[in-house]
């Protein structure tokens, strides 16, 4: 397992594992037990291309650790996909469960592929080709894959129809994130902006800002476009903005809309009229309320920490900071972060109540959904600042702290077998 660390991700994710584990006191045995991936698989399988050629793709599925019940976490399909980067997500997915209260370990999935590149035909061919891979590793007990970059409804939809037909009968609680006619719950594709929209409106009140809020977003993906559409909504403007094809920035504000319109017609925010285009590196540093990083990991790291220029670092992406930029961060105190494992977890929070519905076969209003998710999320922010303030570490290390106290503790009272 070792040549993990190789991977800067997986590096990453170690080394803020081992800054919280000695904050913590955990002994090196159970830092032993508790850091490395369960299991982790690895396919390679064939897929048949629209011009009659057959390409191999690689793929991975890593299920974090199994002590509080089945493990759950996105699918990935990126070109930089890779085994560590994807035993990275796994175990942040762990923390991420434990601090929120989900009954579920961490888990993560990906195939190294370009899908804006790839037609309809092919892309089915290859979310069929590698969710029979996983059979045996599967299944609404055991592990529940769900969408995250590169993915979506209707590539769930793919993948628990191919599970179900293996089965032999229709099995909706396999995946979460799929299409609501076939078992999935409303409000899950806007359940992750919408959760970091709530939070950033929390944080701001808390920190008595005024309005309204000036936003950079980085990423405009269902995330990021989703987080700042609710915030605009609710009176903030959006300032700042980029995705793969360049970044945008207007001090006098972007129109929502607008933006909306003209990336869905073009399939890019470059080339928008209404804004300037800003180097993706520099919009970062522009002065603004909020930052919402919303794309990949790795982002704010020891080059752009001190330049930043925001009151609330709104972390919509998984890992998008750096542990040296973190120090940083703890330093300069006066930017407010919400961790990853908050900020982004409304996502796997209402995952968790598609599973409930499917397993229970009685589904929710958007209402319930949404009202539920708040509740969670506000008494989590809440328990992460008190335990911040009382124990004065970072917002970081507190979410990070009671997640994996929780994980700790169960594999503590599990004990080992045989
Ligand atoms: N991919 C999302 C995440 O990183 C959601 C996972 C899920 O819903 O299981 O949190």
């Amino acid at each position: 397992m070792e040549f993990l660390l190789s991977d800067p991700t997986f590096a990453m994710a170690c080394e803020q594992f081992h800054r919280v584990a000695s904050f913590l006191g955990l002994p090196e045995k159970t830092r032993e037990i508790i850091k490395w991936p369960q299991r982790s698989l690895t396919v390679s399988f064939p897929v048949k291309m629209d011009n009659g050629t057959i390409r191999m793709f690689v793929g991975y599925r890593v299920q974090h650790h199994l002590a509080l019940g089945p493990t759950k976490g996105g699918i990935r399909f990126d070109p930089d996909v890779t085994l560590g980067e994807i035993s990275a997500l796994a175990m942040w997915m762990s923390w991420k469960c434990a601090l929120v209260g989900l009954p579920f370990g961490g888990a993560k999935g990906g195939v190294a592929c370009k899908p804006s590149e790839m037609s309809k035909k092919e892309l089915e061919g290859l979310t069929r080709r590698y969710t029979q891979e996983l059979i045996p590793f599967i299944g609404p007990q055991k592990d529940i894959p769900a969408p995250d970059i590169g993915t979506n409804e209707q590539i769930m939809a793919w993948m628990m129809d191919t599970y179900s037909m293996q089965v032999g009968y229709t099995a909706p609680g396999v995946v979460t994130g799929k299409p609501v006619t076939i078992g999935g719950s409303l409000g899950r594709r806007e359940a992750t902006g919408r959760g970091v929209a709530f939070l950033v409106k929390k944080v701001s009140e808390i920190l008595k800002m005024p309005n309204p809020l000036r936003i950079i977003v980085q990423g405009f993906g269902n995330v990021g476009s989703v987080s700042v559409r609710q915030l605009v909504e609710q009176g903030a403007v959006l300032i700042g903005v980029s995705d793969l094809s360049g970044a945008l920035y207007n001090p006098k504000g972007i129109n929502c809309a607008h933006l909306c319109a003209y990336k869905e017609k073009t399939g890019m925010l470059a080339g928008f009229p209404e804004a300037d285009p800003i180097d993706g590196f520099d919009l970062l540093c522009q002065r603004c309320d909020v930052l919402i990083p919303a794309a990949k990991e790795r982002v704010i790291t020891k080059k752009n920490a001190e330049k930043l220029q925001c009151r609330i670092l709104a972390e919509g992406a998984n890992g998008p900071t750096t542990p040296e930029a973190d120090k940083i961060l703890e330093e300069r105190k006066d930017i407010f972060v919400i961790p990853d494992i908050l900020c982004n977890s409304g996502g796997v929070i209402v995952s968790y109540f598609e599973w409930v519905q499917d397993m229970q076969s009685y589904f929710w209003s958007e209402r319930e959904v949404f009202d539920a998710l708040y509740r969670i999320l506000s008494a989590t922010l809440h328990s992460i600042m008190k335990f911040s303030h009382e124990r004065k570490v970072s917002t970081r290390i507190a979410a990070l702290s009671l997640g994996i106290k929780k994980v700790a503790e169960a594999k503590e009272m599990r004990g080992v077998f045989p």
